[in-house]
């Protein structure tokens, strides 16, 4: 089984996105996958897969995860008795919650762990590098700004220091293109991710354009990969680079 975590420098910069996107597009090749939003104090997983009405089962044998179509799905959210329940636990019990998934999650048989990790180069996902050792490789998603750019630098000099193969950079809502006449218009004009791929020597994957359909379809909790149009083709792209990289790690 090959797991793949899908990290970020900061919140907010489309990790999830990612990762769902990658999980269901990996899913929709016949591989056999599993989603782990390991995102402790901000989980969209469930939302992001129509799937927050549902609360995951737990049997002696384990804890069953949900699936969206032959995607297997775990997160601390369809574990809280409440949507709106909020996490408050010190570095300790987050450690033995990510230990507990690791070990208690019957997935069954994988070919491909996806982990939606939690933002920053804190504890949390330092002990998702421990629980999960050995992890296959990281995907680092940013957005081209500047205060990104310094995020995602520590982002992958922690991977080098956990030893953690990074599979590529990906650089989300670069540009959004208009609507009625097709033009390309930066964001963040000032930023250029595959600048920084290329200084952190890490493979650049490629850009995600901010795209209203992305964020529309996401609040619906259809992920993008799941219907035909341009954000389904770029999936397929990263995710097709992503399993390249992991042959050369
Ligand atoms: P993170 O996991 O880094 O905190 P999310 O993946 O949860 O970020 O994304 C934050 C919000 O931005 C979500 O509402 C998501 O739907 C939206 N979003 C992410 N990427 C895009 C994109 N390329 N275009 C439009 N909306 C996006």
């Amino acid at each position: 089984m090959n797991t793949i975590a899908v990290l970020s420098g900061k919140g907010g910069v489309g990790k999830s996105t990612v990762a769902v996107n990658l999980a269901v597009t990996l899913s929709q090749q016949q591989f056999r996958v599993g989603l782990l939003d390991a995102d402790i104090h901000g989980p969209s997983v469930p939302v992001m897969l129509s799937l927050d009405k549902q609360k995951a089962f737990a049997s002696d044998e384990g804890i069953i995860p949900l699936t969206y179509g032959t995607l297997q799905v775990m997160s601390i959210g369809l574990l809280l008795e409440e949507k709106d329940d909020a996490v408050i636990w010190r570095g300790p019990m987050k450690m033995q919650f990510l230990r507990q998934m690791a070990q208690e999650v019957r997935w069954g048989e994988l070919d491909y762990l996806v982990i939606d990790a939690p933002p920053g180069t804190g504890d949390e996902p330092l002990s998702i590098c421990q629980v999960y050792d050995p992890l296959a490789g990281a995907v680092v998603v940013t957005t081209p700004q500047k205060l990104s750019a310094v995020d995602v630098r520590r982002c992958i000099t922690f991977c080098r220091k956990a030893e953690l193969p990074v599979l590529g950079l990906i650089e989300n809502m670069n540009m959004l293109i208009c609507p009625s006449c097709g033009e390309a218009i930066s964001l963040f004009p000032h930023g250029s991710s595959s600048k920084t791929a290329e200084e952190m020597h890490v493979p650049f994957l490629g850009s995600i354009p901010f795209s209203p359909e992305i964020a529309r379809m996401s609040d619906d909790g259809i992920p993008a990969a799941d219907a035909a149009g341009p954000a389904k083709e770029i999936f397929q792209k990263l995710t097709e680079y992503i399993t390249e990289g992991l042959l050369c790690t």
